[in-house]
């Protein structure tokens, strides 16, 4: 049995036909006697729709209400899925960023966390339960809402994952691993078994958004197994981030491209 902490970006939870396969992909998980604690993005889009509306209000959105705001995006697609899980027949729980006790500093739209009480996690996962987080967001300690800055998902699972001292962080996505560079700019980009920890860091500092670049620095400060992988797709095994240069089982060449298409 391995814990496994798995994050669903926001393409993989887009409307309710995406939701429902991601709750069958954990129940697979689960019956395999896995425990499992997912991390979600909110739909695809929504962050954008948010932020635009508080635009529409203020043409520089208060910080704090900024991430009352788009804190909301992952709510709701947490509660969709615990409810996924249930219709399966699984027991599930879904969470706030604040209900789990993700402290994170008071730097609104960018915050950092501090730390993560695991214990009531780990209660629900001993009890049977999938334990469903919102990503991307935190609580300080004032009980203000906070944000983790774009893509901030990402590093919502990798600080789970390390919390919990989990088997491995499967990041879920709308590619089936990292490549040489985006594939969705670059056709003949090549998939890559394994990537070392340094290469990811270089790559995600050269603006890759296939990880967010705390989620990289969080996973090689704490030694998380973390690989990407697509939600699209049944079969196979993404991209390992691997940390030894003799782990890598082929040499990676990257051309990181510096774009940012938030
Ligand atoms: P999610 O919503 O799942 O977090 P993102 O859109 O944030 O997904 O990240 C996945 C996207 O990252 C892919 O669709 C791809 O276009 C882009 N991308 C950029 N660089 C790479 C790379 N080197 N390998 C794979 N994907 C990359
Ligand atoms: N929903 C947030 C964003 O769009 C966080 C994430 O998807 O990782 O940036
Ligand atoms: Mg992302």
């Amino acid at each position: 049995m391995a814990l496994i902490v798995q994050k669903y970006g926001g393409t993989s939870v887009a409307n309710v036909e995406r939701i429902r396969a991601v709750a069958e992909r954990v129940a697979k998980f689960k019956m395999l006697g896995h425990q499992v604690v997912v991390v979600l993005s909110a739909m695809s889009g929504e962050t954008n729709r948010l932020i635009a509306l508080a635009k529409g209000i203020q043409a520089q959105p208060d910080p704090r209400e900024l991430d009352m705001l788009v804190s909301t995006g992952e709510q709701v697609t947490i509660a969709l899925l615990a409810m996924a899980l249930k219709d399966l027949g699984l027991k599930a729980k879904s969470y706030t960023g604040a209900q789990v006790r993700i402290l994170t500093d008071n730097a609104f739209t960018k915050a950092r966390i501090l730390s993560i009480d695991e214990a009531s996690m780990r209660a629900d996962l001993d009890s049977g339960h999938v334990v469903v987080v919102a990503g991307f967001q935190g609580v300080d300690e004032q009980g203000n809402i906070t944000t983790l800055g774009r893509g901030g998902s990402d590093t919502t699972g990798v600080a789970l994952a390390a919390a919990l001292k989990a088997d491995e962080c499967q990041i879920y996505t709308d590619v089936d691993g990292v490549y040489t560079t985006d594939p969705r700019i670059v056709p003949e980009a090549r998939r890559l078994k394994t990537i070392t920890f340094e290469e990811m860091l270089e790559m995600a500092s050269l603006g890759s958004k296939v990880l967010q670049i705390r989620s990289v620095e969080f996973a090689g400060k704490y030694k998380v197994k973390l690989r990407v992988l697509s939600s699209f797709q049944d079969e196979g095994d993404g991209t390992l981030i691997t940390f030894e240069e003799n782990d890598s089982m082929e040499q990676a060449i990257i051309s990181g491209i510096d774009l940012n298409r938030h």
